[in-house]
């Protein structure tokens, strides 16, 4: 079976056919966080989804080499490093190290290479240098250098292949020096920016003088430095389609690296807006949210990773405290079942079951049609509940409903649906004490410990396959 997704550059859905010769190998590039704050949950619907497309070509046997930016050099950093006073790497590595941790949480797979804008300055310089070269860049009497949008379509090369653009309204040669522009403002957009007062200490030598990359060429020259000048998938939020997209094609092909007939990326796939609490994320509305407060309030990763893949990418979601909630009663329901299986499967071991790993494996074809996939999931968890219900199920059957759970988790990535590994280090030594003590036939001690455990909220019941810990 093979794999359909939206390619936003086609607007329609496409089989994804990897450049590699072979088939077998995909390159892909995800644009990273700008580390001048901690990302909010909108931010991490995009970083989640990467991981889910990264899981899922992987479990359909690809080898994929995934890249992620870490944008340090921006408007915004320059803006809050002049605010703060303090030096741009402290300031930047504290946040990108939060964002690692908040990735970590949410059990996202690290990216191969997280490569950080500040590091790859000369490879920036470099691309700038192969534009100005083909007349398609120029400098402005700030000694600024600007993409000449006019002298690259005049190339006859397309600026707005991902978005229809109208030309007619654009003023020819008008430059925005901004990072973030409008659609209404289809500009000269800057390559490189003359150093000014307010960048502080904050710039690089050029062969054009001091200055500091814009935003765009970032993403350009690091992902044609690690991936190559042609690739197989760039993904991003929908709210980098213009001008970020458009701007690092424009760049890209308009240095002129790809060879004849390739475009920058084969594919793009494009996550939809995150709205909370049916509203967008806005501080003075108390619904904006970073992975932080989301623990701050009790809830897991775990819930939020399922709360974000229980929607499809292309849609916007609206996300909840409520549906935080469910979301946890949902896991529960799979974890009980999986802690059903493990007590009768003991130590058999089994290989999934084909039919679901099958269906599983159809809908997620389909552009991965992740509420298809839940659809198909609590269906098997009802069936298997029905079955142990029964008295019918045996180890065997455990053990192979078992594997096809992991099977699917390794998209997913929920974890093995096991409580084992949330529990304090105090509890777990209570209890390996109380095996002791029981083994020892030193009873009244284990009953000790067993109050203890249950004082501290956990309960201990004693099954076939030795003690399991519940959380009360
Ligand atoms: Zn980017």
């Amino acid at each position: 079976m093979s794999l359909k997704i939206f390619n936003t550059l086609s607007r329609s859905v496409e089989e994804l056919i990897p450049l590699d010769p072979s088939r077998r190998t995909i390159r892909m590039y995800c644009c990273g966080p700008t580390v001048h704050n901690f990302a909010h949950i909108g931010n991490f619907r995009t970083f989640v989804f990467a991981d889910l497309m990264r899981r899922y070509l992987e479990f359909k046997g690809f080898a994929v080499t995934h890249v992620m930016n870490i944008t340090d050099i921006e408007d915004k950093i320059i803006t809050a490093v002049q605010k703060t006073g303090r030096d741009l790497k402290a300031y930047t590595g504290e946040y990108e190290a939060a964002f690692l941790a908040d990735l970590d949480v949410l059990n996202c797979v690290r990216p191969h290479q997280l490569p950080r804008a500040t590091d790859h300055i000369a490879e920036i310089i470099e691309l700038i240098g192969k534009l100005l070269e083909r007349g398609i860049a120029y400098r402005s009497p700030d000694g600024s250098i600007y993409f000449s949008i006019e002298k690259y379509r005049a190339s006859g090369a397309t600026y707005g292949q991902l978005l229809k653009l109208n030309f007619d309204e654009m003023r020819v040669g008008e430059r925005v020096s901004s990072d973030e522009y409008a659609k209404e403002s289809v500009a000269d957009f800057a390559l490189w920016k003359a150093r000014t007062p307010n960048d502080g200490a904050v710039f690089w030598p050029s062969p054009w003088g001091e200055g500091r990359p814009g935003w765009h060429i970032e993403c350009s020259a690091m992902s044609m430095k690690l991936l190559g000048p042609s690739f197989d998938l760039h993904l991003g939020g929908e709210d980098l389609v213009f001008p970020h997209h458009e701007d690092e094609i424009a760049q890209s092909e308009g240095a002129g690296v790809q060879e004849h007939g390739h475009r920058f990326v084969k594919y793009w796939m494009h996550g939809a807006h995150l709205l909370v609490e049916g509203k967008k994320m806005a501080k003075s509305l108390g619904n904006y949210f970073t992975v932080r407060d989301l623990l701050g309030k009790g809830y897991s990763g775990r819930e939020i990773r399922f709360l974000l893949l229980s929607a499809h990418y292309r849609e916007s979601f609206n996300f909840t405290l409520e549906g935080l909630n469910g979301a946890r009663t949902a896991l529960a329901r799979i974890d009980e079942l999986i802690g059903k299986l493990r007590d009768l499967a003991a130590s058999e071991t089994s290989t999934p079951e084909d039919e679901m790993v099958q269906r599983f494996t159809g809908v997620m074809d389909d552009d991965l049609n992740v509420s298809a996939a839940w659809g198909i999931i609590f269906e098997w968890v009802r069936e298997k509940n029905r079955i142990l219900a029964d008295g019918k199920a045996t180890a065997l059957f455990a053990a192979s409903a078992l594997a096809s759970w992991a099977r699917i988790d390794a998209v997913f990535g929920l974890a093995n649906g096991s409580k084992t590994a949330e529990v304090p280090a105090e509890i777990a030594e209570l209890l390996e004490a109380r095996q002791t003590a029981k083994k020892a036939k030193n009873f009244k001690r284990a009953d000790e410990l067993r109050a203890e455990l249950k004082l501290k909220g956990w309960l201990v019941e004693d099954t076939p396959s030795g003690p399991k810990l519940k959380k009360i």
